[in-house]
């Protein structure tokens, strides 16, 4: 066995898809493998600028980057369709060059395998055409992927026409096990922005061609979390929760600094007594919807970490409600960018107020925290329906007729969720769940090793 094996792992350009691959990255180089990890430039700037000097000297993988061929465009549009576009562009070429590269440099063992975003399937068909083992990485639930996969069906039964868009308002039931899907709730519906709806129906498609070619798909999610779902993809490989390695710092690879000041204030709240707001990366308001939820918390009477970027509120920083910061000052924090997974393992942490991110609902998982569910977009619906009404390890919020979530429906079910002892319970089971896929001889852990196997095979 050939214990020096060099991978190439490919994220999509996104924090959300970063975040995991990163850590998948990390968990390979424990176990011995030399790991390369690509990014455009923009990215690479971003996961460079954000980590501390001793990440750097201690970083075990090597970072590489190709052109996503949209330099010439503001960082603020790099992303959406015209990314996408872009890529799928580009890229072929660009990563068959940068593994020759790679290859051709004196001092390294050439690339034996492409590990790559499911997204971004053209970079896996490099790998094959030069002759290189392929794995995928699916982002998001398993749920999600079942859906994509179902697409082809659903066009030719006429449930959906070929943009996405539902023809028949009925349930969508994948098998008997798996819940269902209402028809406005599939990931890539935005029936208000049809651009929108054609990047993530493009998406959601390409996944479907990029698991044709029988990889293995790697999922951030352990067996017993979904296993009606894994059920219905082929070569699903759950490895999650990742990350599964002990020493591994959780701030490598986000785009933004964490602010670390809230870990020393959530140290003086007592036990189960803060709710942390976070909405992701991209999740954006309206500036009355943000009052609203600035009021919710308010009303509520707890203490609160909020982490608010410095675009939250349609691409710009918010302003607050006449003198909630001054009323809410021994109350609240407020930061624009948090240690999640550090603030989530806090015992001073009641509740996570979240957008249903597969990687925050992860996160919210592994430490045993009820959630509160304001889901957006793409798979966030189905992940909310989850967390809801299949794990019940959270209550999600109810719009008003004018669209709005009111600071009132925020107060009631923080209330709710707070006493509600069941809610509680179930999430500290499926934590010790969580942890027992990831041990010695859990599902996860030994998917790990067969991986392992598979690379230095
Ligand atoms: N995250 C973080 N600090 C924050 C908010 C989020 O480090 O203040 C991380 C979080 O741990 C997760 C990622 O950012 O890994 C967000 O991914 P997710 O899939 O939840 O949401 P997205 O950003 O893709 O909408």
């Amino acid at each position: 066995m050939d214990l020096y094996q060099c991978v190439l792992v490919v994220p999509f350009p996104a924090q959300g898809h970063v975040m995991p691959l990163i850590k998948l990255a990390y968990n390979l180089a424990y176990h011995g493998i030399d790991v390369m990890f690509a990014n455009c430039e923009l990215v690479e700037a971003k996961i460079l600028a954000a980590m501390s000097d001793a990440d750097k000297e201690q970083f075990p993988i090597r970072l590489v980057t190709y052109s996503d061929g949209m330099e010439s465009q503001p960082a603020d549009q790099r992303s959406g369709q015209g990314l996408r576009n872009s890529l799928s562009k580009v890229m072929p070429g660009n990563i068959e060059n940068l593994i020759k590269q790679i290859n051709h440099s004196d001092n390294r063992e050439p690339i034996t395998c492409v590990i790559a975003d499911l997204t971004l399937g053209w970079t896996l068909e490099v790998a094959s055409k030069m002759g290189l083992k392929q794995v995928a990485v699916w982002p998001a639930g398993p749920a999600c992927l079942a859906l994509s996969l179902h697409i082809p069906k659903l066009i030719s039964t006429g449930v959906i026409d070929e943009t996405g868009s539902p023809v028949k308002n009925e349930l969508i039931r994948l098998s008997n096990e798996v819940p269902v899907f209402g028809s406005s709730e599939l990931m890539w519906s935005s029936p208000d922005n049809p651009t929108a709806q054609k990047f993530l129906f493009d998406i959601s498609q390409d996944v479907i061609k990029a698991t044709e070619n029988g990889s293995i798909v790697l999922c951030n999610t352990f067996l017993e979390l979904d296993s009606s779902s894994c059920a219905l993809i082929p070569n699903i490989l759950p490895i999650g929760p990742l990350p599964a390695i002990k020493h591994l710092n959780p701030s490598i690879g986000t785009f933004s600094p964490q602010d670390s000041t809230c870990l020393n204030w959530l140290d003086k709240q007592p036990s189960n007594s803060v709710i942390y707001i976070a909405f992701g990366s991209t999740a954006k308001f309206i500036q009355k919807q943000f009052n609203e939820v600035a009021l919710g918390l308010e009303l509520s009477g707890h203490s609160f970490l909020w982490v608010i970027r410095s675009n939250i509120v349609n691409g710009s920083s918010p302003e607050y409600p006449d003198g909630f910061l001054e009323r809410t000052a021994s109350l609240g924090k407020i930061v624009e960018w948090a240690p999640q997974e550090k603030v989530l393992a806090h015992t001073s942490i009641s509740c996570f107020f979240s957008h249903c991110g597969w990687n925050s609902t992860i996160d919210g998982l592994c430490f045993g925290v009820p959630f509160l569910c304001w889901p957006y977009f793409y798979d966030q619906l189905q992940n909310k329906n989850y967390i809801r009404d299949m794990w019940k390890v959270g209550l999600s919020l109810e719009h008003d007729e004018d669209g709005m979530i009111s600071r009132h429906e925020i107060k009631t079910k923080i209330d709710s969720l707070l006493t509600d002892e069941g809610i509680k319970r179930n999430a500290l089971k499926l934590m010790e769940d969580a942890k027992k896929s990831v041990n010695e001889g859990g599902s996860s852990y030994e998917n790990f090793e067969s991986l392992i196997k598979y690379l230095k095979a």
